[in-house]
This record gives structure tokens, sequence and C-alpha cells, in this order.
């Protein structure tokens, strides 16, 4: 019950945070959605954050993420999953089923499995392009050009069942304010450029922003930022 109470105090102030971000940087109201990242935490604080009123949720693990959502679409099927953490081809399988984005994606062979495996149930799954922007996160696409191949290859029809939807990056670990804002107006920048090549897509998202920096991240043009110890406390690992 404290638990409990604690989690929608803190989504409470999150979107309090969120809208005031929008507010300083001249953004529409709602132009920034939260994504609450559950990972390492046990589904009575999905449930929690579910009965407050949130309906995006973030995982690392497909194998952890398909113990615990299940149960929680039952109870709330408005409930939306995405995978943000890297993804082992043989872990696509199980992912397409319970989520409905993967933000994850960095490489071409991901979205050949992705679509193979979504066709295989009918399913139409969202993906985010990861970029790697930060010196310390080793995940991601590490160039353009390769975000490019794999548009590419979408575009020519190859991947019915995959819809790219923008774009994610994790900026580095650092108390370096211009590092983090570097960081974020480097996809912001790489959106733009991708965008107006490909206006056949809507590539409209950017996911961006954690716990520590997401109020940079809204400023420099987040649509999703991905916030998991500011609501749901420490993790335990
Ligand atoms: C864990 C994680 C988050 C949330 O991090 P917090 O600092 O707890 O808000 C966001 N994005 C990714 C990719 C993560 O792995």
């Amino acid at each position: 019950m404290e638990e409990k109470f604690c989690i929608s105090k803190n989504l409470d102030l999150v979107s309090e945070k969120i809208h005031e971000a929008e507010r300083n940087a001249g953004r529409k109201e709602g132009s920034v959605r939260l994504l609450a990242v559950s990972k390492f935490h046990p589904v009575d604080s999905v449930f929690a954050a579910a009965s407050w009123g949130q309906t995006l949720f973030g995982e690392n693990r497909v194998q952890e993420a398909s113990g615990k959502f299940p149960e929680v679409f039952e109870k709330y099927p408005e409930v939306k999953l995405h995978i943000i953490g890297q993804l082992q081809t043989n872990k696509v399988k199980a992912a397409v089923k319970i989520a409905d984005t993967i933000q994850s994606v960095d490489r071409l062979d991901l979205i050949k499995e992705i679509e193979k495996q979504a066709s295989k149930i009918n399913r139409v799954i969202n993906i985010f392009f990861e970029l790697h922007t930060g010196e310390e996160s080793k995940s991601g696409f590490s160039s353009k050009e390769e975000i490019v191949d794999a548009l590419n290859y979408i575009a020519e029809g190859n991947a019915p069942h995959v819809v790219p939807k923008g774009f994610m990056t994790m900026a580095p670990f650092t108390e370096d304010e211009a590092l983090v804002r570097k960081s974020f107006v480097t996809l912001r920048t790489v959106r733009d450029e991708l965008q107006s090549s490909f206006p056949q897509f809507d590539l409209s998202e950017l996911s961006m922003g954690m716990s520590g920096d997401y109020e940079i991240a809204i400023e420099e043009g987040s649509t999703m930022v991905r916030v998991g110890t500011a609501i749901f406390g420490e993790r335990q690992y």
C-alpha cells in the first residue's frame, strides 16, 4: 500500500515536471509522452502505475517482460509495452508477442527477424532506430548511413510488418550537461535529415531523456522520455 502510494505520487511529480519543461521550452502541452521503465521492479509496481493511469511501459529484457506483462494486459488492455534493451535475435519471437514497439533496433538483421516473427502472428510492430550518440553507451547503430540502409530496405517493401516511427538514444552518463545536450541534438538532427529523405514515413518520435536528464531532452525536442528510477525507486539488481 505504502509502495503504491509512493508510485502514484512519483507519477504526479514526474508528469508535472514534464509539463513544466514543455512550457519552459515553448512546446505544446502533451507533446512529450512518458514511458514508465519498470525493469527489475515487481509486477505489483506495474499495477500501481497502471491504476494511476499510466499506459506506456518500457522493459529491457524480454524474458522479464514476458513474465510480468501478460497479467497486466489482461487487467489493463490499454497498456502498451516497449522493449528498450539490446535485443538478441533469438528473443525476437517472444518480443513481438508482448511488445507494441521495439525502441532498441540497432541492426538491419534485427529488422529482418522482427518482420519474420511478426508476420507469422500477423502483428505489426513499431520500431525506433537506436543511434549511438554518446561515448559510454555501446548500443545502437553507429552511423546515420546504416540507418539509411535500413530505411531503404523497409521502403522497398521488404518488411511490411515493421513500421518505423522515429529514433532513440541514451546520453552518456556524465555530470557534463553540454555532453548530454550534444547527444540529444545529434539525435534530433539525424531525425530531421532522415525525415526529409524519407517523407513516406512518419519519423517524428524522438525517444530521449531518462530520470537524470529528461528536462534537457525535452528542451531539445524529445517526444518520449523513458523514466524508471524517478517513478519506481532504485532498482535491486
Ligand atoms: C533503465 C533504462 C531507462 C530508465 O533509466 P532511469 O535512469 O531509471 O530513469 C531508460 N532507458 C533505457 C534504455 C534504460 O535501459
